[in-house]
Order: C-alpha cells, then sequence, then structure tokens
C-alpha cells in the first residue's frame, strides 16, 4: 500500500449483498478487503404454533425491503453511487421469498447500471464464516433451520461429506418445541429448558456420514404426550441430535485431515454443541471456531462478500432466475481453484 494516500482514498470494490432465501431480508455492504460496512437485517416471524408461510415471508420481505437497504447505506455512510456491484441470494430456499430478493436487486443493480451477480446461499454461508473467524480451509459444519451439512472444500467445490436426510437440526429441534407449546424459534427455549433436564433414550440415527432427525422428533413429541417432563426431553434431544453431528464431523476430519472445524448457521449459538465440537477437536488437535451469531444466521453481508469473491474471479450471471434447489457442491469455487489441478 501507498503510505501517502490514506487507506480510505484507496479504491477497492464495494458491494451490496441482498438475502431473501427464507424468514430473513437482509441487506450488507462489504469492501473487497472483506471489510464489512453495514450488514441490517429484517426476520419475518411466524405466528405462535406456525412454520414459516412462504407467502407471508414474501410478504414481509416486500414491505420491508426499501427500509433495510436504506438502513444499510445509512450504516455504511454511503450512497448507491458507491455501490460497484449487487448480489443476491440465488439459491437454495422457498420460490417466493427468492424471486423477492431476485427483483429487487436486478432493480436496484439496473436503476444505478451496476452488475448484479446470483449467490450460493450455503456458499455464502461458509466465506462469511472464513472471512470472520479468520479460517482457512476448515471442515464446516452448517447447522441451521433448513440446512445440516458437514462440508470440507476439495478440488475446486465444497464437497458434502454427511449431511441428514431428511429435516434439518434446526427443524427439527424447531418443530418439537412447536409441539410442545414453546414460541418460535425454538432452539433457544430448548436449550434453556435443557440445563436442568436428565437424559432418556431417544433414536440414534446415522448411515454411514448421513444423519436423520425426523424420527428422533417424533419420538420425543410421543414421550412428552407419554407424560416424560419437558426439560428431561430438550435435554435429550439436544444430547441425540449433537452428539450425531459431532461423530459424523469426526469423521470427515479424519478422512480430510483437515486441521480447523467451523461451526455456523442459527444453531451455532447452542453453547452444548460447542461445547461437544470443542471436546472432540481437543482430542483430535484440530482449531475449533464458532462463527459469531452476527455472522452465523442468514445475512446480507455473506451474500455481498461472496458476490465478490465470485465476480472477482470471472464469474457471471447469465441466468438470473432463482434456484430453489440448488447444493453447495454444485458450485464451481473459482476463487478457490486458481492453479490448482482439476479433477
Ligand atoms: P438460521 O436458519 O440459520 O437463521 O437459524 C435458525 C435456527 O437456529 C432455528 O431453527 C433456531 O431454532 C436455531 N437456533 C437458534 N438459537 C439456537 C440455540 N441456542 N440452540 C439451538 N438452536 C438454535
Ligand atoms: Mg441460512
Amino acid at each position: 500500500m501507498n503510505r501517502f494516500i490514506p487507506e480510505c482514498l484507496i479504491i477497492t470494490m464495494i458491494c451490496l449483498g441482498v438475502e431473501s432465501t427464507a424468514h430473513t431480508f437482509g441487506v450488507g455492504i462489504v469492501t473487497e478487503k472483506g471489510k464489512i460496512l453495514a450488514d441490517v437485517k429484517d426476520t419475518y416471524k411466524p405466528k405462535l404454533g406456525s412454520g414459516i408461510v412462504p407467502q407471508e415471508a414474501k410478504e414481509h420481505h416486500l414491505r420491508v425491503k426499501e427500509k433495510v437497504v436504506e438502513k444499510a447505506l445509512e450504516e455504511a455512510k454511503l450512497g448507491m453511487g458507491n455501490i460497484d456491484l449487487v448480489a443476491y441470494s440465488q439459491g437454495p430456499g422457498l420460490p417466493p421469498c427468492l424471486w423477492t430478493g431476485m427483483e429487487f436487486a436486478i432493480k436496484i443493480a439496473g436503476d444505478h447500471d451496476i452488475p448484479v451477480i446470483g449467490v450460493n446461499h450455503p456458499v455464502a454461508h461458509i466465506e462469511i464464516a472464513k472471512l470472520v473467524t479468520g479460517t482457512q480451509d476448515p471442515v464446516v459444519i452448517y447447522v441451521s433451520g433448513g440446512n445440516t451439512q458437514v462440508i470440507a472444500y476439495a478440488s475446486g467445490r465444497y464437497r458434502i461429506f454427511g449431511e441428514t436426510e431428511d429435516i434439518p437440526i434446526g427443524n427439527a429441534i424447531d418443530t418439537f418445541a412447536r409441539k410442545a407449546g414453546l414460541p418460535h424459534p425454538g432452539g433457544p427455549e430448548v436449550e434453556k429448558l435443557a440445563r436442568s433436564g436428565h437424559y432418556v433414550e431417544l433414536p440414534y440415527v446415522v448411515k454411514g456420514m448421513d444423519l436423520s432427525f425426523s424420527g428422533i422428533a417424533t419420538a420425543a413429541v410421543k414421550l412428552l404426550k407419554g407424560g416424560k417432563k419437558l426439560e428431561d426431553l430438550c435435554y435429550s434431544l439436544q444430547e441425540t441430535c449433537f452428539a450425531m453431528l459431532v461423530e459424523v464431523t469426526e469423521r470427515a476430519v479424519a478422512h480430510t485431515g483437515k486441521k480447523e472445524v467451523l461451526l455456523t448457521g442459527g444453531v451455532a449459538a447452542n453453547k452444548r454443541l460447542t461445547e461437544m465440537l470443542e471436546i472432540m477437536c481437543r482430542e483430535r488437535g484440530a482449531t475449533f471456531n464458532a462463527v459469531p451469531l452476527k455472522y452465523a444466521g442468514d445475512a446480507g453481508a455473506m451474500i455481498a462478500w461472496t458476490g465478490l469473491l465470485a465476480y472477482k474471479s470471472g464469474e457471471r450471471t447469465e441466468k438470473k432466475d432463482p434456484i430453489s434447489r440448488w447444493r453447495t457442491d454444485e458450485v464451481e469455487i473459482k476463487w478457490l481453484t486458481r492453479g490448482e489441478p482439476q479433477v
């Protein structure tokens, strides 16, 4: 860097990212150097006793989008004229929500004649997690309301080493919590109640490297109706689901030989899960990082940062329509493959 020019005057690319795959409408603004200038979100809350209703989430996004982008620009102390690139979450996600985000991104990019790029949402979770924790090449555990995957980079892609065969872990916990009359999202409530619980047996379902959570949630609900204590079921649900996740992660670490483990997604907020992973990593000689909550859930900043990485590596989005089913391992990670032999 030229030491006579103040850093603020050195021109770097700035990207505005739009997240809208499910409950959250978020706008983040990030520089090419990885500085997060703003990250604003507004989250749709389903009525008590109900899960996300896609149409309602879409209406929420439409209602808040202008306000969220204005707040983000204000937080970054920038105008749209300072933005060089607009990125949006292209999938996977709920189609009505994805369309809203894409149309909004295309509109604001078009109004200011700047390029727009589509980003894969799980890949964005991984990239922002790496950025904010400074990890280089981790085994990533991505656990949220909509996903459960154990992922690691190999030969040009983020490969899925293990994943749920049915519902995501956050969804299993939320479903149980809802049936138990707890407010949404159920994760934090279950974690609190689990502190005074004792173990009761629940099914433990690991198949090869894959996981299944729906039977566990159903069994826990059945036991609750049969008179078992709520605290005991919260404790046992956590212990069982998390032990399964740690088992698969440990095998992924052993197989890949990677030395870093990185936990992200909304369920990363859970202290018991981080404690269990910490113990496993210590025993394996790997470092463990959990993404700070602010960047563990869905947010615009992760889309902005990944949009920048993709754009700078030459990626362009020709077909802009949402891809509601888009697997993490379908994305070519061009920004990590330069100079690397492809298989
Ligand atoms: P996300 O889909 O990434 O926004 O994350 C939302 C999911 O994280 C929901 O399923 C929540 O129940 C879950 N979650 C949030 N906090 C906790 C917690 N302390 N323990 C377990 N799950 C949690
Ligand atoms: Mg997510």
